[in-house]
């Protein structure tokens, strides 16, 4: 069923010559001993176990689903997933980028990302339960109390326990602060917690021996809304003081839903009566500590649509160089076969080349936003590390939507690509478009994103941090516009950065007289400002390819070849995007409800 091989020689170019990230790691005491070989081996072992290890379970694990056991609320994952997740945990990928404090191997998280990238790809459903587990670890790393840390960071940092993020309830999923789910203070200082939580991932399985649950949940007395929501953490089983399992906590899985793609991920009905837990940072102050979570997790979710991207591709340029239908409009090309391949069709091109230009502008994207993260993690300079901080705001929405639309649409380009094959579930291709549709929707939808990005990242904050983010655009432009040979990329990117200048100030205009243009135009608008960081990339990686376009290694033929694409075909969606932006809210709310 198809093959995965890790694109460890674009990740290369990325990280070493893009990106410079030996350099750019000496800055960060933490991680000033790390050399590229190093980083080189460990994706290198990353892949193999993507490859070897995952993949051969994607297509199974679809197929076969979860289990649920009404009579325990068990759950049991598909055949091999267990296996597979005990090599994981032996072979130490769980505590790549942890703290070693609490036996963390201390890597940079741009390596755990490239690495995560790979996962995906093989297996986005098995991949969510670790990354689940990863996301736990990090906000209790951030705001646990130190007996917390003590007790449950080691054994996230292993694997032995995963987690789970738990804020979705019937009646509430964009807006939290509907939540009913109650929590009451006890005497030893522990909460008791119930009310019914929808659609968690990973909530129940038999992968790990425990699950450390993060629950959203309102104290006696809170204030309405999302000011009133705290934040708790709700053992599967209660541990004893040495770390061992104790008592079976009153929370349990009622049900796992039948659903669309990612078959092999449980998404869980959790009910929680009267379950022991222990509260994370201030009461009511818990969307704060759960943010460290969800903006984990929303650059997770960019790195699943990019694995599948890039799986997708993989699998379609092997089959158009395989298949043989009619001949190239300019003459036979395979003269000695009945037909030619497919990939000599300018169409079928056109869909690989979609699809290999959005897996390495993610790539691109993602990895840079990773560096950001290590150095807001680690800089000891302070002034660098709120510039990080605030690119990352500013991107991570970004990230989110812009990438899993992308993956929508290269996923469903690379299906077209096998024709009626594609939709045959036998050849994989369906499943990775099924598989893709939920990133565009958990962790916020991509609609919310774009009101986060233009609502509150730029216009609440009066475009501060679009505009230090557009003078590095600048400046590559200033930099770069005289040289003739780079004229192709400088030339439309300058133009793009003025025109999204513009626009922002139009809308910010519109939008003091009425906020509803703020929502009208926010979607366009994201993938306008995911365009102009992709053209920022493509042009950087464009400059690099150019000086070594001569070198003999093909590869930076590729990469020119790619960002010409790039900025002749998919850039140019930008116009239409700018109208539609431009357009304002008056067509969208001149209908009353009842006269749709
Ligand atoms: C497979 C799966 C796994 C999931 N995993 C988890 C998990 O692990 N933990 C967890 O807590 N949750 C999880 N979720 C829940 C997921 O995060 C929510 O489904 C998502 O946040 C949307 O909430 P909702 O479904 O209630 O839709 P709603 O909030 O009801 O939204 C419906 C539509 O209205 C739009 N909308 C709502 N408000 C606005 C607004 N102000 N402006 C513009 N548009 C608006 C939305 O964009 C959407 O298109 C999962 C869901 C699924 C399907």
């Amino acid at each position: 069923m198809g093959q995965y091989v890790a694109p460890l020689r674009d990740m290369q170019f990325v990280l070493h010559e893009l990106l410079q990230v030996e350099n750019e790691l000496k800055q960060l005491p933490a991680h000033a001993d790390m050399d590229a070989d190093t980083i080189n081996q460990v994706l290198e072992e990353g892949g193999k176990f993507a490859s070897e290890i995952l993949f051969p379970l994607n297509h199974s694990g679809d197929k076969e689903g979860c289990k649920h056991n009404k009579e325990d609320f068990s759950v049991t994952t598909p055949k091999g997933f267990k296996e597979a997740y005990k090599q994981y945990v032996d072979g130490g990928w769980a505590a790549l980028a942890c703290d070693p404090a609490y036996g963390g191997q201390g890597l940079p998280l741009v390596v755990n990302n490239s690495f995560y990238e790979m996962i995906n790809s093989a297996n986005q459903a098995w991949a969510m339960y670790p990354g689940l587990g990863h996301g736990a670890y990090e906000c209790l790393h951030e705001h646990g109390s130190e007996q917390m840390k003590q007790l449950y960071l080691p054994k996230l940092t292993s694997g032995q326990w995963t987690g789970t993020m738990c804020l979705t309830e019937a009646h509430c999923g964009t807006d939290l602060g509907l939540l009913r789910s109650k929590a009451l203070p006890q005497a030893d200082g522990s909460w008791k917690i119930t009310g019914s939580k929808i659609f968690i991932s990973a909530g129940e399985h038999d992968m790990a021996e425990n699950i450390i649950h993060l629950v959203l949940a309102r104290v006696p007395d809170a204030p309405e809304g999302s000011k009133g929501i705290s934040l708790f953490l709700v053992p599967k089983f209660i541990p004893n003081a040495d770390g061992s399992l104790g008592s079976r906590n009153g929370i349990t899985c009622g049900a796992i839903e039948e659903k669309m793609g990612i078959h092999a991920n449980a998404t869980c009905q959790m009910n929680l009566d009267s379950a022991t837990g222990w509260i994370i940072g201030e009461p009511n102050k818990g969307l704060n500590a759960m943010f460290v979570f969800m903006n984990a997790a929303r650059l997770g979710v960019g790195m699943q649509s990019l694995g599948l991207t890039e799986v997708a591709y993989q699998n379609a340029l092997v089959y158009a160089k395989d298949r043989l239908q009619m001949r190239s409009l300019s003459g036979p090309k395979a003269p000695d076969k009945p037909a030619d391949p497919i990939i000599v069709h300018p169409d079928v091109r056109r869909m690989l080349m979609t699809a290999k230009a959005y897996s390495e502008g993610a790539r691109a994207f993602t990895s840079y936003v990773a560096v950001l993260i290590d150095r807001e993690l680690s800089h000891p300079d302070e002034e660098v590390k709120k510039d990080a901080s605030d690119q990352i705001a500013l991107l991570t929405p970004v990230i989110k939507a812009f990438i899993t639309d992308n993956a929508w649409i290269s996923t469903s380009e690379c299906l077209q690509v096998y024709g009626g094959h594609g939709f045959i579930t036998e050849w994989g291709m369906e499943q990775y478009v099924r598989d893709s549709r939920i990133n565009m929707i958990y962790e916020g939808t991509n609609g919310i994103q774009s009101l986060d990005l233009l609502g509150r990242k730029i216009l609440l904050d009066s475009g501060a941090k679009m505009r230090k983010f557009g003078a590095q655009i600048q400046a590559f432009v200033e930099e770069n516009g005289t040289d003739e040979a780079m004229s192709e990329f400088v030339t439309p990117l300058g133009d793009l950065g003025d025109k999204v200048t513009k626009l922002t100030m139009e809308i910010a205009m519109k939008a003091f007289q009425n906020q509803d243009e703020v929502g009208a135009a926010s979607v366009p608008y994201l993938r306008i400002v995911g365009h102009l960081v992709y053209a920022w990339f493509f042009a950087k990686m464009a400059k690099i390819a150019l000086a070594k376009e001569n070198s003999g290694d093909t590869f930076y033929k590729a990469k020119l070849a790619t960002a010409r694409f790039y900025f002749a075909r998919l850039l140019p969606e930008t116009a239409g995007l700018i109208r539609q932006a431009r357009a304002g809210s008056a067509t969208l709310m001149a209908l009353d409800a009842d006269l749709f």
